[in-house]
């Protein structure tokens, strides 16, 4: 459909048609960069007004596994990329088949299961909490053994946000963890039993690698989590910068080894020992690195535009400290969040992702704040949460 140059490694430029496989609010804000910068948006997903559809230029609705509608899209697109990691092996084939895909499918296959994930990680010498596969409870016998307790048994795919994981803490308690260790309703198939870290922090790198394979990072960002969802992330992160510097040296190789095109998000463990444990990979913008989009030269999203497109990879420079907060379904519990109290704290961006249905624990929005420092933005962004729900 278009007048953009096919060559491989030819940039993608403004006014060409960028495609994106899923629909949420990490779609949205690429959208709105890649939008920004001229490009033409068109969305693939099984929903109708998305998150992402919303502020798209076309939002084709259709399963994942409709290959025929797959093709459709993917001829009218320029390239295509992902904001959701579990799209089927065989969609990613298929628009592969039409037109650039960035990061590719092979990324997406090792990062959508764990066990893939990990293995790769352990195998190309990064270092994991122990872990062993399990798909019976022969095979939770013996992972129980030789990771002993306390200990997390996670489902080998679909997981995201806590879902499909149990906490380990004795031996005797695996059995029941893994018979009730369900996936999207289903019984989980496949499972990792992994050594629960006793961490002082988690942290995670949010990175982008280029066509020409240039990498950029936005440095360390400490992130808290709530029942296993990502709360508040704090840039840049409270620890030693050798810590930081190892941090990111871990997320330059992931980038190499798994050829990224595109962003790439490394979460780590920080051991009360001061080691870092990585858990896991996200080959796209990640909840920790919204804040980048008030607080760096260049934003995880309109990196990802740069990166899949071809183009020179933006300035990640972290002009201030910053903080993000997320805000949950949960929060409009007691009626609609009183926005104009939020908003009225200095230096607080509010960003909402169109969702209509705020159901506890789903991600509604977030909040970002800029500070002269970490910890003051950090409680310039908490306190403008509260403010949301303090006149109730
Ligand atoms: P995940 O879905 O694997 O990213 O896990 C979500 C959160 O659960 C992590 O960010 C940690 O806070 C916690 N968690 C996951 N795995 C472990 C582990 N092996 N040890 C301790 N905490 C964990």
């Amino acid at each position: 459909m278009s007048t953009v140059p096919r060559h491989r490694h030819a940039p993608i430029l403004p006014g060409a048609t960028l495609g994106v496989l899923g629909s949420g609010q990490l779609g949205r804000m690429l959208a709105l960069a890649a939008r920004a910068m001229g490009y033409r948006v068109h969305v693939f997903s099984p929903g109708a007004d998305t998150p992402t559809g919303q502020v798209a230029d076309h939002e084709h609705s259709a399963p994942y596994e409709h290959l025929a509608a797959v093709r459709a899209f993917a001829r009218k697109v320029d390239v295509v990329t992902f904001e959701f990691e579990n799209v089927p092996a065989k969609t990613a084939e298929t628009a592969a088949a039409e037109v650039p895909v960035r990061p590719a499918g092979s990324v997406l296959h090792v990062t959508q299961n764990r066990l893939r994930e990990k293995t790769f990680l352990a195998e190309a010498g990064f270092p994991v909490a122990p872990f062993r596969r399990v798909r019976d409870e022969a095979e939770l016998a013996a992972a129980v053994a030789a990771v002993g307790t306390p200990a997390v048994l996670k489902s080998a795919g679909w997981g995201y946000d806590g879902k499909g994981q149990a906490k380990v803490a004795s031996a005797a308690e695996a059995t029941a963890a893994w018979r009730g260790l369900t996936v999207t309703g289903r019984e989980a198939e496949e499972a990792i039993l992994e050594a629960f870290v006793d961490f002082e922090l988690e942290v995670s790198v949010v990175a982008a690698r280029g066509l020409d394979g240039a990498f950029v990072h936005w440095g360390a960002i400490a992130n808290d989590h709530v029942d296993h969802i990502l709360d508040v992330s704090v840039a840049p992160a409270p620890v030693a910068p050798s810590i930081a510097q190892r941090a990111v040296e871990i997320a330059r190789g992931v980038c190499e080894a798994l050829e990224v095109v595109g962003v790439l998000c490394v979460e780590m463990f920080v051991t009360r020992g001061g080691e870092l444990l990585v858990n896991e990979l996200a080959p796209r913008p990640h909840n920790s690195g919204h804040l980048t989009i008030e607080a760096a030269a260049t934003s995880q999203f309109e990196q990802q535009a740069r990166a899949v497109c071809g183009l020179p990879l933006g300035s990640t420079e972290l002009v201030r400290p910053a903080a993000m907060a997320n805000l949950l379904g949960d929060l409009w519990q007691g009626g609609e969040p009183d926005w104009p109290a939020a908003l009225a704290v200095p230096g607080v961006k509010l960003h909402l992702y169109g969702k209509q249905d705020p159901r506890p624990g789903r991600k509604m929005g977030h909040l970002t704040a800029l500070a002269a420092t970490p910890e003051a933005a950090r409680d310039r962004v908490l306190t403008a949460r509260r403010a949301l729900t303090a006149g109730r």
